[in-house]
C-alpha cells in the first residue's frame, strides 16, 4: 500500500496511492479517515493524482541520518568505512514535499549537493528495539534526498549545519508499506539531475542494514510515529544550480522529484 499526504481543496488528509506506477497520469488517490499510524479506513472517492497537491508523506519530530553507509560513497569522500555506523541528525524544518523548491543558500554555500537515499519511515514509539524486531517498527519506505552543502560540511566539525539548512530534507513522493517484510534489502536507488543518471547503487550495497540501523539509532534515542532514518547516499554525489531538477527513485516505491531554486 502507499500512503500519501495531500492537499485536495483546501484540505490536508492522508491517503492511499493507487494505481500501476508505470502509467503515472492514471495514478489515483483516495482519503483516509484518520492518519496511518493506527488502524484506519479508505472513506474518499478516487481523486486522480495529478488534481491534488502532494506533500511530505509524514511530519517527523526528527530525521535521523547515516553517513557513509555505501563503501564507494566513502571512498569518494576520502574515507575509510565507518565500524559504527555515523549518525546525525537534520532538523524537521529541512523536510519539504514532492515538487517543492530545494533553496540554494546562495552566499552561505557554494557546493550543493543532492544525496538520493532510502528513507525508513517508523510506524511507533520506539526505543532499544534488538535487531530482529526491526521490522515490527517500521510503517514503511519512501525516497529522500539528503541535500548537503559539501564546502561547510569539508569546512565544520559537525554537519549540522551543512545539513540543516531550511529545504535540504526532501522526502516522498508517499510511503510503500509493501517492502517491511524484507526491510527493502535489495532494491535499485537512483538519482537523475536534468534527466541525467548521476547515482546508480543497490540498498544490498548498505554496510549496515535497515534492521542494524534502526537497533543502532533506538539504542540511543527513542523513535516517533512519522519519524524518518536516512539509510546513506551510494557513490556518485555532485552538485545542483538554481534551475535544476533532481529525481531520486527507489525501486518499487516512486520517484521523488524536486527542482532547486534561489532563495525567495
Ligand atoms: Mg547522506
Amino acid at each position: 500500500m502507499r500512503i500519501a499526504r495531500y492537499s485536495s481543496q483546501g484540505r490536508v488528509t492522508f491517503g492511499v496511492v493507487e494505481g500501476d506506477l508505470a502509467d503515472a497520469a492514471a495514478l489515483t488517490v483516495r482519503a483516509v479517515d484518520g492518519h496511518p499510524f493506527a488502524p484506519f479506513e479508505i472513506v474518499g472517492e478516487p481523486e486522480s493524482l495529478g488534481s491534488v497537491r502532494l506533500l511530505s508523506p509524514v511530519l517527523p519530530s526528527k530525521v535521523v541520518a547515516i553517513g557513509r553507509n555505501y563503501a564507494e560513497h566513502a571512498k569518494e569522500m576520502g574515507a575509510e568505512p565507518d565500524d559504527v555506523p555515523i549518525v546525525f541528525l537534520k532538523p524537521s524544518t529541512s523536510v519539504i514535499g514532492p515538487g517543492d523548491a530545494i533553496r540554494y543558500p546562495t552566499g552561505i554555500s557554494s557546493d550543493v549537493h543532492y544525496e538520493g537515499e532510502l528513507a525508513v519511515v517508523i510506524a511507533r514509539l520506539c526505543r532499544e528495539v534488538p535487531v530482529e524486531r526491526a521490522r515490527d517498527v517500521v510503517l514503511g519506505f519512501t525516497c529522500a534526498n539528503d541535500v548537503t552543502a559539501r564546502d561547510l560540511q569539508r569546512a565544520e566539525t559537525q554537519w549540522g549545519r551543512a545539513k540543516g539548512f531550511d529545504t535540504f530534507c526532501p522526502i516522498g513522493p508517499w510511503v510503500e508499506t509493501d517492502l517491511t517484510e524484507t526491510l527493502a534489502g535489495d532494491l535499485a536507488v537512483t538519482t537523475t539531475v536534468n534527466g541525467e543518471l548521476r547515482q546508480a547503487g543497490r540498498t544490498s550495497q548498505m554496510i549496515h542494514g535497515v534492521a542494524e540501523l534502526i537497533a543502532h539509532v533506538t539504542q540511543a534515542m527513542t523513535l516517533l510515529p512519522g519519524d524518518v532514518i536516512l539509510t546513506g547516499t551510494p557513490a556518485g554525489v555532485g552538485p545542483l544550480h538554481v534551475g535544476d531538477e533532481v529525481a531520486v527513485t527507489i525501486e518499487g516505491v516512486g520517484t521523488l522529484t524536486n527542482p532547486v531554486a534561489a532563495r525567495a
